[in-house]
């Protein structure tokens, strides 16, 4: 499993160009296995272009707002994806833990709202260089884990992202991940309602270090923001790693 992360970046013409140079370098089994989350201005019209080209790239939203009810200048919420053609969503990227200041509440919120309209959810977790260089990884982790498991989240896949991996060009270090990755996996087996996850790495992953890292014990798929914005360079990490 591929995600594509564009944060905050694009245009409707990359989007074209994208979508055109991308379909192209995937085979229709290939394609489930890609998950595209543009910013949530170009979810319709990446849903129509892919459609229209009947491609099987998944589409999956960066964010959500977990109100159903209330009605809030410039929320967009589940259901609204779910209508946009979203299938996933992504909850607790440190950028909107960081930025936004998103807490472990309102966090817990979003979990059971993208659970309660169904929607396939990717959840980011991951220490700052802080807290790994105080030893303090694991418990930071655990307190991200924790609220995943308070929720009524059934239906996920969890995206370890060091804080300090992300666009920093600095990748952390295999055994680091592999240990990490089993950690998480042996944490999951404690909770009620799972026994098994998917692990995703995210954090500066490029052509040259896609492979290596999606062959590592225990790493399920990638979670890509920079590099996943050039269709070249996302083309060659799909071309390296989707048939593994
Ligand atoms: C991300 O945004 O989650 C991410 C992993 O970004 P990058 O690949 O640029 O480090």
């Amino acid at each position: 499993m591929l995600v594509a992360n564009w944060k905050m970046n694009g245009s409707k013409s990359l989007l074209l160009e994208w979508i055109e140079v991308i379909g192209s370098s995937l085979s229709g089994d290939e394609e489930q296995n890609l998950i595209f989350c543009p910013p949530v201005c170009y979810l319709s019209i990446a849903h129509d272009l892919i459609n229209k080209r009947n491609l099987n790239i998944k589409l999956g939203a960066q964010d959500l707002d977990p109100n159903l009810e209330t009605s809030l200048t410039g929320g967009t919420n589940g259901s609204m994806l779910r209508d946009l053609g979203c299938k996933y969503v992504i909850i607790g990227h440190s950028e909107r833990r960081i930025f936004y200041k998103e807490d472990d509440k309102l966090i817990l919120s979003k979990l059971n709202s993208a659970s309660s309209e169904n929607l396939d959810i990717i959840y980011c977790i991951g220490e700052t260089q802080k807290e790994k260089e105080t030893g303090q990884t694991f418990l930071s982790l655990k307190r991200q884990l924790d609220v995943l498991a308070e929720s009524n989240a059934r239906n996920y896949s969890i995206a370890y992202e060091p804080v300090w991996a992300i666009g920093s060009g600095q990748v952390a270090e295999f055994t680091y991940i592999e240990e990490i990755h089993s950690k998480i996996k042996e944490e999951v087996k404690t909770f009620k309602t799972r026994e098994s996850v998917q692990i995703l790495y995210g954090g500066s992953v490029d052509s040259d270090s896609a492979l290596a890292i999606l062959s590592l014990d225990k790493v399920d798929g990638l979670l890509i923001g920079g590099a996943s914005l050039n269709q070249k360079e996302f083309s060659q990490i799909l071309l390296k790693t989707l048939n593994k």
